[in-house]
């Protein structure tokens, strides 16, 4: 198909997610096209690195036969069926348990779902009926975290704390409540980041006595937050929440739709930070995007209680553990753990864009310069002053046009450039990555 046709189609009848309809319809649509490895095509011959992984998902890369080929299989096999009413399948039951094998030892079921959203429902009304079981059903209050990101259904955007998203809708759903991120250069430089990062645990203490400590079911958290800025928290921030949670007895969340899979060097990105959390939403490098799938890791604690108190569970999706999903998920994990990534990004390619991507920091229009594993941030900065844009220059937007026409794939969140790419680039790759990163600050500045 034509750019063009394509292009026109697209502005007649599709409403795009996360999107101003009527800037998109004057403007229209880059077509992609196809794949391989780090770097996607659009009609007009453009390679393109992607440094986002589609988004954060595509951890194995594009075009890997033996996922298309584990899909064609199941899907001649058994396409669909469903795993409510006491059904199962090959592949779900092959899943789980190679999930369980690789999540901490304290986690040894998974409740399916078709993306991380309905992972992130799934959590709000686990941890409701969990603490009912328990006989505390005034245990109902959930903490999240300003700016952070669960995903867009009601529940999923509730326990995310971007206030855009609050303002559109309708009202968001009761008993959730958020703190403040440990966002060091956007909030607390003021003070040390090991300072900032206890005030941060202090903060949320804070909230849990102001609400009851007996009414607080959960914390939710990403271990780094992905969607709001790349924002890897100082080293003094997970020790003392886990204090804090562990001194009022509430539940861990921490949602790994991004982290997890070899994200930051380790399967789960509570596991770099030594979190044990109760619960575990899960999606995106599950499949490497090749199809959708979620779940959520289910610890002992929660899973023991559910299973023990007998009584259904109301609640599940069409897609909870689809078969071809599945089989896909399985096959990606069986590739991941074959060879060798996430243990490549610990030892070689994380430590290695870790010094690359520093060298950024050099540059005028830079405040700072952070990763960890193969997650980036560059924070944008007024040359003149040094310090933060005001918002409406948008710089960050004109820097990631700019990078997009240049040949790379890099996502601006304000002034907050941020990168996330396949976990399979090469070192080549991420010298190219970087070489175009600077090339689109120079154009920007
Ligand atoms: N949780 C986190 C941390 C995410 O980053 C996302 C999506 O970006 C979600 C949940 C929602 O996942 P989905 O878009 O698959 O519903």
């Amino acid at each position: 198909m034509q750019t063009q046709a394509c292009q026109a189609l697209d502005r007649a009848h599709h409403l795009h997610p996360f999107t101003d309809f009527k800037a998109l319809g004057e403007e229209g649509c880059r077509v992609i096209t196809h794949a391989e490895g780090v770097y996607i095509h659009d009609s007009e011959g453009h390679r393109i690195l992607d440094g986002m992984a589609g988004l954060w998902c595509v951890n194995l890369g594009y075009g890997r036969r033996e996922l298309v080929e584990a899909a064609a299989a199941q899907m001649a096999e058994l396409p669909y069926y469903n795993t409510f009413f006491k059904t199962t399948h090959p592949p779900v039951a092959r899943l789980a348990e190679k999930l369980c094998d690789l999540a901490p030892d304290h986690v040894n079921h998974v409740f399916f779902t078709g993306s991380g959203s309905e992972a992130n429902d799934t959590v709000l009304r686990m941890v409701r009926r969990y603490w009912a079981l328990q006989g505390k059903p005034e245990k109902q209050w959930v903490i999240g975290r300003e700016n952070g990101y669960h995903g867009s259904t009601v529940a999923g955007m509730s326990l995310g704390g971007m206030a855009p998203m609050h303002d559109q809708g309708g009202p968001c759903v009761p008993g959730i409540t958020h703190v403040r991120q440990p966002y060091w250069f956007g909030e607390g430089r003021d003070q040390s980041p090991e300072a900032f990062g206890r005030a941060c645990a202090a903060a949320l203490e804070e909230r849990i006595l102001e609400l009851g400590e007996d009414n607080v079911a959960a914390f939710i958290a990403e271990p780094v937050q992905g969607a709001g800025g790349a924002i890897m928290p100082p080293a003094s921030y997970w020790p003392a929440v886990k204090a804090v949670l562990a001194k009022y007895d509430i539940l861990l969340v921490a949602d790994e739709v991004i982290c997890g899979f070899g994200r930051l060097g380790a399967w789960f990105g509570s596991q770099h930070f030594g979190l044990e959390p109760d619960l575990m939403p899960i999606a995106k490098g599950l499949s490497s995007g090749y199809l959708p799938i979620g779940g959520v890791l289910v610890g002992d604690r929660v899973a023991d209680t559910l299973i023990e108190a007998g009584g259904e569970f109301f609640h599940g999706f069409t897609y909870s553990g689809h078969p071809t999903c599945a089989a896909v998920a399985l096959k990606n994990l069986e590739l991941l753990e074959a060879e060798g990534i996430v243990e490549r990004v610990r030892d070689d390619l994380g430590p290695y864009l870790a010094e690359r991507w520093a060298e950024l920091g050099d540059h005028p229009l830079v405040g700072e310069a952070r990763s960890l594993g193969l997650m980036g941030a560059l924070e944008l900065v007024d040359p003149a002053t040094g310090e933060r844009f005001d918002k409406a220059l948008s710089a960050g937007n004109l820097c990631r046009d700019i990078c997009f026409t240049t040949g790379l794939v890099m996502r601006s969140v304000g002034d907050t450039m941020i990168i996330s790419p396949p976990l399979v680039i090469t070192r080549d790759e991420i010298d190219e990555l970087v070489r175009l990163a600077r090339q689109a600050l120079d154009e920007t500045a």
